[in-house]
Order: structure tokens, then C-alpha cells, then sequence
């Protein structure tokens, strides 16, 4: 393990067959099912307050929705328009605190709403003041209104005919993936048994009421069945919350309604803009282009989706809608399929309503509902408020558990690599360099720990199997590092020498460390059929400008 930090934090997964021993000896008092945001926020809660904890995924960590979301912590002003004052104060709050707890985690960002009449900017200045009110945002943070040549001036590709100004903000960037493993490890710290590619097959019962989870190893080589046995058991499986209800009482019905979102990266190059822009899009739903170093990301749709996926395909449809609106929204040339270096889509596990609802008119807040087994299911919900949604689950469960705190302290305890002061004077990013920057955005506090292993591909590896529960090479490239879709060649060079760094510290023969590589580049191609066929057509008719 890398040195300098204090192994209850590591999530190290290496000794499995210790981890199963642990996962079978005890009664636990809580088992979480899904390790995303939701089951490790609630994982977190629980063992804040003294708790014995299992939490159970099936694959890895954030595998589900919580790497696929537009990675914003919302201020809550979307929350203003429908009317929802507590999801306004709620999420205002959550912000603050996250970026007390893991500040590199919840990066202040400006928003840029490029308006094309007076009505328009006046309307959305009254929305940002009652917002800034509710949510008590700070006065370096408030809005400002810029003119329309200063929109020229600043952000020139958001210049376009017809703007009369533009209202700037600020809400926060995270990196949703990176915020569950944080949480996860926090809770390990705690006490927590962590336990990955383990999916719940089946619910132990004594008379009607479940008493545990029968799990089965899914990690290649490895048969293995573990029981667990809990007092309480909470089913936060996400988009999949309705399949383990299925297994709780079969006949229950769903609950979910599930809608899809799409994200496309393009070069930086292409759309370079300084800020993230929103846009409207043909059905005036808002959109959004975010700068995110050599790429910019464009999101996100919102579509009923028929069923629980890991990987949703992303359509030609979804492209055109997103292409569209940028096509309307930025002075700079069109943007195209074979532009596009890296895609993400997931499904958001809400809470179904009146069959009318557009998708997007579906309420985000959460629901807990008990099943006849005693489980206790969550959804709806947002990856900004998985703190306060996850203390107001483990408050209901604390008493009749017999928690040693009956309140948490998950608002104030720094998360994983959160213990540093963004603004003082220790800040690397100070130093300028942008290769720095993106490690001090993953790593926060224990940057300097990847520094000292040589802060290259096989150190980020390192760090992900010894400290962050890395199993697979795909849980490096795609929830550990950010370069699956950040990075301009969607991280394909980094797959070589992760996998020989994982590969020696997880005992891979070469043959199993080939096909992790070639599993990567084969799930690449996959999703980004689409783009591949079109660079390979434009590269046809003549290269690619
Ligand atoms: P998941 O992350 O899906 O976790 C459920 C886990 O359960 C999965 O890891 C899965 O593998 C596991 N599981 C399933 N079956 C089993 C089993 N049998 N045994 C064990 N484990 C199991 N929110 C924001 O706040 N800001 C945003 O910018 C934002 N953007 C979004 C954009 C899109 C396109 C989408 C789809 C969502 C967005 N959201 C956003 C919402 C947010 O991402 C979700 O609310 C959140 O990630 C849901 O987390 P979860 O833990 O409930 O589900």
C-alpha cells in the first residue's frame, strides 16, 4: 500500500477470501444494497454513528448512474422554477457542505446564460435573487449580468446575433464516480465491509421477514457464494431497486420509471469555451456545454428508457438533439458525429408518476418505502443531495437499531482526501500546471502521495487498487481516473500500462491482463459505434479538418 495513509481508510480489496470470512462471520446490523452514490452515502451514514455495516455491489463501485451523470452539484435554481423551495434550500446547503467535506470534489464553477431579450435577462435575474436568498449563497458568489459585448469579449463563441447580455453563476462541478469510491472508503474507515462484484442473488427470510442476502462472486476465476446475514436491509440498487423488490415479493409491481441521458465529448478545440454555457434546446429544455481541460461535454438528454442497463446505447437521434442545439447556441463550425472522442449515458432511477409527465417534468426528489419483507427501498433522488437523502434513511433506522450517535456527523467530517484548504496557500493548482490541476481534482489532500509514487498512469493505478478497491482494469479507466471520458484519445493509452501496474499488484497472468485490455477496447467500440462509423466515412471522403 502506498505510504502515508491510515489502512482504515483504504478500500483494498486484494484478500478477497478475508473480506468473504468477514462478510460471513458477523450479524450486521445494516446491509446497503448497490454501491452508488445512494448505498454509499447511506453506508457512510450508517457507520458514522456506530453502526455494523455491510454494503454489497454488484459490480464496482458507481458502476451504475453514478458515473454516467452530468457531474454537477446543483445550486438548486432549476428546483425554482417548479416551485419546490425546500429541493431549492436542500440543495444550496448540500453544496456548501460538500465543499467543506471534500473540496476537490465540488469545484466552483461559472455558468454562463446567454439571453436574446430584456424579458428574458429580467426573468432569469429575479429567479437568481430569490434563489441567492433561499439558498444563502454567499456574496463573492452572486450572480452578474453581463452586457453583449462583454459576452463578445469573454466568451466569444456564445456570442451570437441577437444576444442582448447574459446572467453569470456559479454552481459546482464533481466527479460523480470519484464522490461515491470517496464515501465507500469513508464508511470503510468507519468499519464498513465493503464488498464489489458480489450481486445479491436471493433474500434469506425467517417466516416473512428477510434476514440477509445470498451473494455470488462475479469477478473472473472466482466461485464463490457468500451469506450475509443484517438486522436491517436497504435496497438502493438504483435503476435496479425494482428488480431486488421483485426478489423481496415477487408481484409487487414497479415503481420506477426510468429515463436515459446522453453526454458527447468533443475536442476543446472544437467548442472552445471558457465557461460552461446552458443552451436551450428544440424542445426549449435546458442544455448545457461544459469545458473539462483538452475536451468539452455536451448533455444531456431525457428519454424513457425501457429498462435497467449498465451500458444504454446512445442513439443518432439523442446526437442530432444535442448538436442541434449547440448547432443554434455557438458561433463556431458545426459540430459532427466523427467529432465526438467519448460518449456516457445512464438512467435515472425516479420515482413514476402520472403517466402525462414528460420526462423531465418527473419529480427528482426521493421516496423510502418499506417492502413486506422489512426492506427498505430508496429512489429518485440526486447525486447533490445523497448526503441529506442518506442521514434521513439512517435516522429512521437508528433507534430501532440502537445507533451509539443518534445524529450524524457526515456535514463536517472531511471525506476521503478532503482534508485540505482549496484556498490556502498549499493549493497546487497555484502552481499552475494543468496536469496538476486534474490530479488535485482526483485526489484532493492525497495528491502528494500520488506525486511520490510518479504521478503517472501506473501510480493512478496504484492508488486505485491499494487505496480506492480497483478489481478490474475498466474500474481504473472508467471511475478511478476520469480518462475514459475526459482524456482525447478516451484513455486508451493509459489501458497498456494500468493493466501491467493492476496486473502486479492483483496477480493477473499476461493472458488475463491481455483480455481486461482487449474488454476495455472492445466496451470503447461499442459505445462509440456511431462515431467510429462516421470519422471512418468522413476519413473517406477526404480526411477530417
Ligand atoms: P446507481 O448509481 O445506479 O447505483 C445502484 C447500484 O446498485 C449500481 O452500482 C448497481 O450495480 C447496484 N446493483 C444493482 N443490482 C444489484 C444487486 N442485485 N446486488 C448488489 N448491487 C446491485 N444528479 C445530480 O445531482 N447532478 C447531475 O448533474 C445529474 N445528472 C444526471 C444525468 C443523467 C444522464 C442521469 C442519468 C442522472 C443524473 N443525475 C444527476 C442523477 C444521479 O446521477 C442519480 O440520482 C444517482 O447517481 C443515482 O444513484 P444510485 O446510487 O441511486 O444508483
Amino acid at each position: 500500500m502506498p505510504e502515508g495513509l491510515p489502512a482504515k481508510d483504504a478500500l483494498d480489496f486484494r484478500d478477497r477470501e478475508a473480506l468473504f470470512r468477514r462478510a460471513e462471520e458477523r450479524t450486521f446490523d445494516l446491509i446497503v444494497i448497490g454501491g452508488g452514490i445512494t448505498g454509499a452515502g447511506i453506508a457512510r451514514s450508517a457507520s458514522a454513528r456506530g453502526l455494523r455495516v455491510a454494503l454489497v455491489e454488484a459490480c464496482d463501485l458507481a458502476s451504475g448512474t453514478s458515473s454516467r451523470s452530468s457531474k454537477m452539484i446543483h445550486g438548486g435554481v432549476r428546483y425554482l422554477a417548479q416551485g419546490d423551495i425546500s429541493l431549492v434550500r436542500e440543495a444550496a446547503s448540500e453544496r456548501q457542505i460538500l465543499r467543506r467535506i471534500a473540496p476537490h470534489l465540488a469545484r466552483v464553477t461559472p455558468f454562463l446564460l446567454p439571453t436574446q431579450s430584456t424579458a428574458g435577462l429580467a426573468r432569469f435575474r429575479a429567479a437568481m435573487w430569490s434563489f441567492e436568498k433561499l439558498g444563502g449563497v454567499a456574496r463573492e458568489e452572486r450572480h452578474e449580468v453581463w452586457s453583449a459585448s462583454e459576452v463578445a469579449e469573454r466568451e466569444p463563441v456564445a456570442a451570437l446575433e441577437g444576444c442582448n447580455g447574459a446572467v453569470l453563476y456559479y454552481e459546482f462541478l464533481t466527479d460523480d464516480a470519484r464522490l461515491t469510491v470517496a464515501n465507500a472508503r469513508s464508511a470503510a474507515g468507519d468499519g464498513a465491509l465493503v464488498l464489489t462484484y458480489a450481486p445479491v442473488r436471493e433474500f434469506l427470510r425467517e417466516g416473512e421477514r428477510v434476514v440477509g442476502v445470498r451473494c455470488e462472486s462475479t469477478l473472473p476465476g472466482e466461485q464463490r457464494e457468500m451469506v450475509l446475514r443484517g438486522r436491517c436491509l436497504v435496497n438502493a440498487a438504483g435503476p435496479w431497486v425494482d428488480a431486488l423488490r421483485e426478489l423481496e415479493d415477487a408481484g409487487e409491481g414497479p415503481r420506477l420509471a426510468l429515463t436515459k441521458g446522453i453526454h458527447l465529448a468533443v475536442p476543446h478545440a472544437r467548442l472552445p469555451l471558457e465557461r460552461t454555457v446552458l443552451m436551450s434546446a428544440a424542445d426549449r429544455r435546458p442544455v448545457f456545454a461544459v469545458p473539462c481541460a483538452e475536451i468539452t461535454y455536451l448533455g444531456t438528454t431525457d428519454t424513457f428508457h425501457p429498462g435497467a442497463e449498465y451500458w444504454p446505447d446512445v442513439r443518432e437521434e439523442e446526437v442530432d438533439y444535442l448538436f442541434e442545439a449547440a448547432g443554434r447556441s455557438f458561433a463556431c463550425p458545426a459540430l459532427r458525429p466523427e467529432h465526438v472522442t467519448a460518449c456516457w449515458s445512464g438512467v435515472r432511477p425516479l420515482i413514476a408518476q402520472s403517466s402525462r409527465k414528460k420526462p423531465s417534468e418527473i419529480s427528482r426528489k426521493d421516496e423510502v418505502w418499506r417492502g413486506p419483507g422489512g426492506v427498505l427501498s430508496i429512489a429518485g433522488g440526486k447525486l447533490t443531495s445523497y448526503r441529506a437523502m442518506a442521514e434521513r434513511v439512517v435516522d429512521r433506522l437508528a433507534k430501532e437499531l440502537g445507533a451509539s450517535k443518534a445524529t450524524g456527523d457526515t456535514h463536517e467530517r472531511p471525506l476521503a482526501g478532503g482534508d485540505f484548504d482549496p484556498s490556502g496557500s498549499d493549493d497546487p493548482t497555484q502552481e499552475g500546471e494543468r496536469g496538476r490541476a486534474r490530479l488535485l481534482d482526483l485526489y484532493g489532500s492525497e495528491l502528494g502521495d500520488v506525486e511520490a509514487q510518479g504521478a503517472d498512469v501506473a501510480a493512478e493505478a496504484r492508488q486505485a487498487v491499494c487505496r480506492e478497491g480497483a478489481l478490474r482494469l475498466e474500474d481504473y479507466w472508467q471511475r478511478r481516473s476520469g480518462r475514459s471520458n475526459f482524456d482525447l484519445d478516451a484513455g486508451l493509452a493509459s489501458l497498456e500500462p494500468a493493466s501491467r501496474e493492476m496486473g502486479a499488484l492483483l496477480g493477473w497472468s499476461e493472458e488475463f491482463r491481455e483480455g481486461e485490455v482487449a474488454g476495455c477496447r472492445a466496451l470503447h467500440r461499442d459505445q462509440n459505434r456511431l462515431f467510429r462509423e462516421a470519422r471512418s466515412a468522413a476519413e473517406a471522403e477526404g480526411g477530417m479538418e
